[in-house]
């Protein structure tokens, strides 16, 4: 294989590459087909067992009951952003939002559209979404709180599960599903883009409980209810089929490769500890989020100036480190160190930052 650059790219982002090795050969003889796993049918036998092995797999990563579904869906994240409120919200009830940066401001703005009842009950918009808030009260008998469990772009993240008794969690955890085993029991739903941590762009993915399947209003379209693809096994209508091939092997990687989610959080802590610890240390490069509330997923740091931070990530380019500048709407630097980095690649950006600011200190 041709070298591999160190990919902090924030999404698409890395995969593993005994993964894209596998899918190399099913492009062109899945099992012995005689057919691409790009050529066979959603509906054939063999690709059944595609979804049904990858649902086994998230059922046994978070030792999950029988009462959530798995589906595989299309839209990206950004189509959750309406399909929650429209599917979720009985008529009389209201939801609550934590809004915690870009992609919950967007959420946000999805349920406005939709002229559905909805409350803020809290925001880190004041030092520019830089921490987590801690204090917040949940409207009592809301329909569900939905927060974004991973800021990808101010490179927050919450600690833990938000409390809110028995109303039902609702999460965007779009760049964190997976780096860190947690409790499904008080998810209504959770989503997540594939192509951070899960696998390629072009399928999404959703753990819904199916309690929640019961509140869709009459006059949702078919293709924007849970139900229609929960009642199909994700095979309604064709489905991304290769893009859910590879999140299969992704999650059998986890699994079988890493050993599961404890392995994998405990892999995630190492590399973010090391990038964290040397910025901790240096008064060249400074963190931008809170300590307390810091990503494993996504680290963002500023240089001097905006001239030095070009220069940087040039160079860290030049060096086979790729993917770490940081969102156009913050600038600034981001190492994006989702579940496929390997510890190595980290040390060599460290290694490469030492050096940059040696040389440029
Ligand atoms: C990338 C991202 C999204 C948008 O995902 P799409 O699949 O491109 O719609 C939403 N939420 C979070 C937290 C993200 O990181």
């Amino acid at each position: 294989m041709a070298a591999r650059i160190h990919n902090f790219n924030p999404g698409p982002a890395a995969l593993p590459v005994s993964v894209l090795e596998e899918t190399r050969e099913a492009l062109v003889d899945f099992k012995g087909s005689g057919m691409s796993i790009a050529e066979v049918s959603h509906r054939s036998v063999i690709f059944e067992e595609v979804i049904n092995h990858a649902v086994d797999r998230v059922k046994r990563l978070l030792k999950m009951s029988d009462d959530f579904k798995v589906l595989f869906l299309q839209g990206g994240a950004s189509l959750q952003f309406s399909m929650v409120p429209m599917n979720l919200i009985p008529s009389g009830l209201s939801a609550d939002y934590i809004n915690t940066g870009t992609w919950a401001t967007k959420a946000i703005k999805e349920i406005e559209i939709l002229g559905l009842p909805h409350k803020v009950i809290a925001s880190s918009e004041d030092r520019n979404f830089c921490y987590i808030p801690k204090e917040y009260d949940v409207s009592q008998g809301a329909a569900y709180l939905h927060y974004t469990s991973n800021n990808t772009i101010k490179g927050t993240q919450w600690a833990s599960t938000p409390k809110a008794g028995k109303i039902p969690l609702v999460s965007d955890m779009s760049s964190d599903i997976f780096c860190r085993p947690f409790d499904p029991a008080p998810f209504g739903l959770i989503y997540a883009g594939a192509q951070k941590n899960l696998g390629p762009a072009g399928v999404t993915f959703v753990i819904i409980r199916e309690d929640m399947l019961e509140r869709c209003p009459k006059n949702i379209p078919t293709m924007l209810r849970y139900s229609t693809h929960a009642g199909k096994n994700s095979l309604y209508n064709t489905p991304p089929c290769v893009s859910i091939y590879m999140v299969s092997l992704v999650l059998k990687w986890i699994e079988e490769t890493i050993g599961g989610l404890d392995a994998m959080e405990r892999r995630n802590r190492q590399k973010a500890e090391l990038l964290y610890n040397f910025l901790d240390q240096s008064d060249f490069y400074k963190g931008t989020a809170d300590k307390d509330s810091r990503s494993l997923m996504n680290v963002t740091f500023r240089l001097k100036s905006e001239e030095l931070e070009k220069k940087f990530t040039a160079e860290a380019g030049k060096h086979s480190l790729g993917g770490l500048k940081g969102h156009r709407s913050v600038g600034g630097c981001r190492a994006s160190l989702y579940n496929a980095i390997e510890l190595e690649s980290v040390k060599a950006l460290i290694e490469f930052m030492k050096d940059f600011a040696m040389k440029n200190g």
